[in-house]
């Protein structure tokens, strides 16, 4: 039997849910289950389970128990029904679309997103028939004239890229539902803590696993949450709806209730593309996942702290943090993240424009230089001359990437630490 408990709060969930003491050794710490394989009790059982009559493991490309207590306590976390582990965020990403969307078919999205997801909306989507339609500005107001009878789902991110907007969430539900689409939710940066896009419509949340919830910046890995909510037992999913030939007329629609859309995430897109999480990954993650409340408590603290300085430093011209009262983002912010809790993305201008935003970060010595987020360790980076270095100038101030702009991923070292070097960088101007 698998510990869950429906009241338990994310705390809890996040140490105890999908896991009790194993009954042949007493072990306390989920066991890494390092085998490919798993013995069939005879040749019956072996038949059942790969005609999906039966559930149980077959082979660890599908499914695996160290990955499950994974997926057990993000499906917990996020109030979904049932979640399905991929090797990396964009992994999850690729297959929560490809779930919903076929050659030929649509998906709408905001255009605020993380880097590799609009290059895989805007190029490899596009060359496998898949045609993407962003909403311009992410206004909704001009979103339905992009509905048509070929739109499969809507995809956006609960706090975006790279300008940390907060997305009116129960907004994109309703447009989503009106049109008979389910809602995607990205939901890497709030952290399940911080925000549940289920409790305000969503129907799919997908996570990296890199980020926060690993939270140490050792292990790739990602996550697709089913809430269990929307029906794809309709004529415009037929790969729900009618019989898959693959699995003897099996109708993943109707034959597995409400969980039918991660059942063939798991036994097609998972089985088929092969993209799964090494159950060495999943221990680690499993790990840092003990932790991510109080990580995420002290990164936040530390992050409205830093924008706070920030604000009052004299080289600094602008903050861009979702808990300024000044921030665009704020009056979301306190609608959907957790009281007091803004996340740990941060972003800045210096006032010498480009030139003076690489001298301070050429000056930082405890600031690592890195193009990752979520890690304990606090990083900074010129999104101008790396991560957005190839789009043109118009291009990287309509991404909210200007010369001028330092990113943060503040972590959990002492306040004053990360201060003491961040001004004496500024202060090198
Ligand atoms: C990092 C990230 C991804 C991609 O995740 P990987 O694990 O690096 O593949 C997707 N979305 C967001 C918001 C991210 O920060």
């Amino acid at each position: 039997m698998t510990t869950r408990s429906s009241h338990w709060r994310p705390q809890t969930i996040a140490i105890h849910t999908g896991y009790d003491p194993e009954t042949t050794t007493g072990a306390i710490s989920p066991p890494i289950y390092q085998t490919v394989g798993y013995a069939f009790e005879s040749t019956t059982h072996a038949a059942q389970l790969f005609s999906l009559d039966q559930p149980g493991n077959i082979y660890t490309r599908i499914m695996n128990p160290t990955t499950g207590v994974l997926e057990q306590r993000i499906a917990a976390l996020e109030g979904g029904i049932a979640a399905v582990a991929f090797s990396s965020g964009m992994a999850a990403i690729t297959a929560a679309v490809l779930n919903v969307c076929r050659s030929g078919d649509e998906l709408i999205a905001a255009t605020s997103l993380y880097g590799g997801t609009w290059t895989l909306f805007t190029s490899t989507l596009q060359d496998y028939g898949i045609t993407v339609r962003f909403v311009p500005d992410d206004k909704l107001s001009q979103a339905s004239q992009l509905v048509t009878e070929k739109t499969r789902a809507v995809y956006v991110e609960s706090i975006g890229n790279p300008r940390l907007n907060v997305t009116d969430l129960r907004q994109w539900a309703s447009f989503a539902h009106n049109h008979g689409l389910p809602l995607i939710v990205d939901n890497t940066f709030p952290t399940p803590y911080l925000e549940r896009p289920i409790d305000f419509g969503a129907d799919v949340v997908v996570h990296s696993l890199t980020k926060w919830i690993g939270g140490h910046g050792n292990s790739i890995g990602g996550m697709v949450v089913d809430s269990g909510k929307f029906n794809y037992n309709t004529a415009q999913y037929p790969q729900f709806s009618e019989p898959d030939q693959s699995y003897h007329g099996k109708v993943l629609g109707t034959d597995f209730g409400d969980a039918g859309y991660a059942v063939r995430l798991r036994v097609k897109l998972l089985r088929d593309t092969g993209a799964a999480l090494a159950p060495h990954s999943a221990y680690l993650i499993l790990l840092g996942l003990e932790t991510l409340v109080i990580r995420m408590q002290q990164a936040c603290r530390n992050a409205l702290e830093l924008a706070q300085r920030l604000t009052a430093h004299p080289e600094v011209s602008w903050v861009n943090y979702p808990g300024l009262e000044s921030d665009p983002a704020f009056p979301l912010a306190t609608q959907y993240l957790r009281a007091g809790h803004f996340g740990s993305m941060l972003n800045f201008g210096v006032k010498g424009g480009r030139k003076a935003a690489l001298q301070v970060m050429d000056h930082l010595k405890l600031w690592l230089i890195v193009a990752n987020v979520g890690d304990s360790r606090s990083m900074a980076i010129h999104p101008a001359t790396t991560t957005h270095q190839q789009l043109s100038r118009e291009e990287q101030e309509l991404a909210g990437a200007g010369p001028d702009l330092i990113r943060l991923s503040v972590g959990l070292e002492h306040i004053d630490d990360l201060w003491d070097d961040l001004s004496n960088a500024l202060n090198s101007i």
